[in-house]
């Protein structure tokens, strides 16, 4: 029986292996002890009660279909926490590994920050402008300004890039202060470690008093890990108390965070700040300064085509100037809308196929009223260009599902000259047969593209 537990067992490992990080799989998995087996239940030694929460929240389901079940279907486990004699006692197999940072010193705790990612390469927006004045008067005064400093907001958007960029800015301004910056899931490793090496006190120590700065990234990460959020928790307001800056990023709002209120709370006690997607002028001052910073010249329509096709978030706009910096440089070509096209078209074809674009649309209204795109774009106010300008306008609300701010940038107008164009356009359609039939003319035009 032992034989036959042990063997799901090590069939249950096997599995696990191929489904988590090395690291995971040696910081979690390996130091579990099979002490006991039947075919009704399985009794593992663990190093912690942490482990057991992990095992369970991860792996409850594969846990179900490789070991024994009770009535309920629920993987029959015993969990035993090992004492350090037992631990004695399985020296002769030797399972638990050997620990993979003891020396936890202020010198293990290397000051890891991007290079890239400072204040200065951060293109700001309507979108971002408010998180970024807020991260640099955190960085300009820590500990006295706002604090803890929180801010959310979806992938690819800049939160480490800001959070990094408080780093670089204290670092360099504030040589006394001591930064740390850390992600969450770094803070649950470095946890478990000390608590694996009996060493939970030093890391205490290392957060009381060798930190001056804490820079937490995502820490929706600590959603789910009762244990460990007590602990964070607790070091949370210690650094608080003793007015040492914390910042920290995630990909909600504080209150849709499932954390203990206490924790919820304290991270609502200072500023709460939102990061947004770029508008798609930001997008393209982005895309041409992450451009730029790899040699890299892409013309300004091509660049508003990116950005207009490629509107998630950041990560994206770079995705996309790392790949046309590779095409151009091994093909030795000019960056062309066509080129583009082709060398990153699946990126692309993230943008629905229907989708339409103020560009086409522009293009198709040149035709059909015969005046070129570049006029209708300008700021000539002669009738033959207003009123196809017009029309852009109008058959840009009318088409393409952006925002009004939005559509309005691409037009590089306000967007009450927008809604103004629309409303003409509408009052004349209602009249003039020929505008209707020129505007339905650009229409099949633009579906023709
Ligand atoms: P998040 O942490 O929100 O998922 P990141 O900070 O990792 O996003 O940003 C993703 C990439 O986009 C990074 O390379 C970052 O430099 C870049 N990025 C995001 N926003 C901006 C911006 N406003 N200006 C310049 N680069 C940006
Ligand atoms: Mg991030």
């Amino acid at each position: 029986m032992l034989t036959y537990t042990c063997d799901v067992w090590t069939q249950f490992l096997e599995f696990v292996k191929t489904h988590c990080s090395k690291t995971a799989f040696g910081n979690w998995i390996e130091p579990i002890n099979v002490l006991e087996s039947s075919s009704d239940a399985i009794t593992l030694e663990i190093p912690n009660i942490f482990v057991r929460e992990y095992l369970l929240s991860n792996y409850k389901k594969e846990l179900a279909a490789f070991l024994p079940v009770n009535a309920n279907g629920e993987p029959s486990i015993n969990f035993v926490v090992a004492t350090p004699n037992l631990k004695v006692v399985a020296s002769s197999t030797p399972i638990i590994k050997a620990p993979i940072s003891l020396n936890a010193t202020a010198d293990s705790y290397e000051f890891k920050l991007n290079q890239n990612y400072r204040f200065e390469t951060f293109i700001e927006g309507p979108a971002n402008q408010f998180v970024k004045s807020a991260a640099i008067g955190v960085a300009n005064r820590p500990g006295q300004s706002y604090n803890p400093l929180f801010i959310h907001g979806g992938v690819g958007l800049g939160k480490t890039h800001i959070l990094h960029s408080i780093g670089h800015h204290i670092r360099e301004n504030n040589k006394k202060l001591r930064v740390h910056c850390i992600t969450t899931e770094a803070f649950i490793n470095d946890l478990v470690d000390h608590l694996r090496n009996k060493s939970v006190d030093k890391m205490k120590r290392f957060y009381r008093t060798d930190v001056d700065v804490l820079l937490v990234d995502d820490i929706q990460f600590l959603q789910n890990r009762l244990n460990f959020e007590e602990e964070f928790c607790n070091t949370f307001e210690t650094l608080i108390n003793q007015n040492k800056q914390i910042v920290i990023t995630s990909d909600k709002p504080p209150a849709q965070l499932k954390l203990s209120e206490r924790m919820i709370a304290r991270m609502e006690w200072g500023l709460v700040a939102h990061i947004g997607v770029p508008e798609l002028e930001t997008r393209v001052a982005i895309l041409q300064h992450k451009a730029r910073q790899r040699g890299l010249d892409i013309p300004h329509r091509v660049a508003f085509f990116l950005a207009e096709h490629l509107y998630n978030n950041v990560r994206q706009l770079e995705g996309a100037v790392n790949r046309l910096s590779a095409h151009c440089r091994l093909m030795d070509l000019d960056i062309t809308e066509e080129l583009v096209e082709q060398s990153l078209r699946e990126m692309l074809q993230q943008v629905p196929r229907q989708r339409i674009s103020v560009d086409q649309i522009l293009k198709s209204v040149a035709a059909v009223f015969q005046v070129r795109v570049s006029d209708i774009k300008g700021t000539t106010r002669t009738k033959e260009v207003a009123l196809p300008r017009q029309v852009a306008m109008y058959l840009s609300c009318k088409l393409i599902k952006e925002s009004l701010q939005m559509l309005a940038a691409s037009f590089g107008k306000t967007h009450s000259t927008l809604l103004h164009a629309c409303k003409n356009i509408e009052k004349r359609i209602a009249a003039e047969e020929t505008l209707r039939r020129q505007i339905s003319m650009v229409e099949r035009h633009i579906n023709a593209q």
